[in-house]
């Protein structure tokens, strides 16, 4: 047998699930041409469907029979994952049926984030690559949040996204053609429009200093710990949130802002596209959010003083962050058009986006896709979500 498949137990047995309608329309091909064959080489058993519409996903999720599989693979983007996640999470087996399946993730979408989150940009968007990470990888925990409206409930596992980021990725889809390039020119579109966002936000702060999340991610990462498995004796039953409800006061120990901004974006993992290292410090597990808030644009004399000291690099050693986000084109850009990038750890957050008047449109973007413009809360619920990782 081929060295690749030696330590691959065979006959395991994947429902796939492709996206037809996902990024540029070619997951069916991606799929047929590019994972099909590694999965047969594996001797899986696989039983295919399409997803139909949107919020097919979820359905297929809440009634799939947990003992006829052993893995939920998508070829989609993170829009049919975000979908999987909360066809479980509206199981009564809900936490059983979430580790029974783990995810298996195929980049098959615009926004792949996910999948570049856990192989890198590389690796991440090559169907190939994914393919033996679904047949080789060993079930991983993260956390997943709750997400909360005045009127319903349910489960992110990416990003939670307010400003010109959300512009960025919901405002485009006009541009869909362009595949994942249609999210940059948005956000430059926004950036040189100087378009700002009104909002009123508060979070439960666990850490604001940036060295110290810097210092704190590199420890964890040169322990270099084995991924957290699923605990076999973890929680069941439902999943409480213990932050105060939407409908009264947060704790007095939160921290507010009020007025514009340029980016409120939470996020669970560190790439939220291609070339957009924008939470560098992300952990899967460590049960918080990493949250970028950029306040209103800077100004132009702000602007200026970056652009001499670019050319010493020296504003690379103003910014613990920038030294990250420097090598990747759009957060050097975010970072020197619009203005100091604030980076927090947090553990839950409210968020009231405020429309403007003068302003035809307003986005909240939650995983990608859209979500009401009105109040909402998260809460950051540890080792929840269980997906394939090598
Ligand atoms: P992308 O990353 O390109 O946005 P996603 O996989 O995130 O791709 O999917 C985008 C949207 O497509 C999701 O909201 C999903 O519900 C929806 N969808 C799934 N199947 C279909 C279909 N057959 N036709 C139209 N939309 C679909
Ligand atoms: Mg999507």
């Amino acid at each position: 047998m081929n060295e690749v498949y030696k330590d691959v137990a065979p006959g395991k047995r994947i429902k796939v699930l492709i996206n037809p309608f996902g990024g540029q329309g070619k997951a069916k091909t991606i799929y047929e041409r590019q994972v099909k064959p590694v999965f047969e080489a594996a001797k899986c058993v696989m039983d295919v469907q399409f997803t139909e519409r949107h919020g097919h996903a979820i359905d297929i999720a809440k009634e799939i029979n947990i003992e006829k599989f052993d893995s939920i693979v998508t070829v989609s983007g993170d829009g049919v994952i975000h979908e999987v996640i909360n066809g479980f999470l509206q199981r009564p087996d809900a936490r059983e049926a979430i580790r029974k399946l783990p995810l298996g993730v195929i980049p098959g979408g615009t926004g792949n984030a996910l999948s570049i989150s856990l192989l890198g940009e590389k690796a991440g968007f090559d169907p190939q690559y994914t393919a033996l990470q679904v047949i080789k990888g060993k079930p991983m925990t993260f956390d997943l949040c709750s997400v909360t409206y005045a009127d319903h409930r349910y489960f992110s596992f990416l990003s939670q996204n307010y400003g010109i980021t959300a512009y960025a990725d919901l405002g485009t889809e006009h541009m869909r053609w362009m595949g994942d390039a249609r999210t940059i020119v948005g956000l430059l579109q926004q950036i040189f429009g100087k378009r700002t966002y009104s909002m009123e936000a508060s979070f439960d702060v666990i850490e604001s200093d940036k060295s110290k999340i810097a210092a704190d991610y590199h420890t964890a990462y040169n322990r270099s710990e084995e991924p957290k498995v699923i605990d076999e004796n973890a929680p069941t039953g439902e999943v409480i949130d213990s932050i105060p409800p939407l409908s009264e006061p947060v704790p007095e120990t939160w921290t507010t802002v009020n007025g514009d901004i340029s980016v409120f974006l939470t996020s669970k993992v560190p790439w939220l596209a291609r070339g957009m290292l924008s939470h560098p410090y992300c952990m899967p597990n460590d049960g918080l959010l990493d949250l970028m808030l950029i306040k209103k644009g800077a100004s132009v004399g702000k602007q200026l003083d970056v652009f001499t000291k670019l050319e010493t690099g020296k504003h690379i050693s103003n910014d613990i962050v920038s030294i990250e986000f420097a090598q990747y084109d759009i957060m050097t850009c975010i970072n020197l058009f619009v203005g100091q990038i604030d980076y927090y750890k947090v553990k839950a957050f409210r968020l009231t986006p405020i429309s403007k008047p003068s302003e035809k449109k307003n986005y909240v973007a939650i995983d990608g896709e859209h979500s009401p413009v009105k109040p909402f809360q998260v809460e950051v619920h540890p080792c929840l979500g269980a997906v394939l990782s090598l």
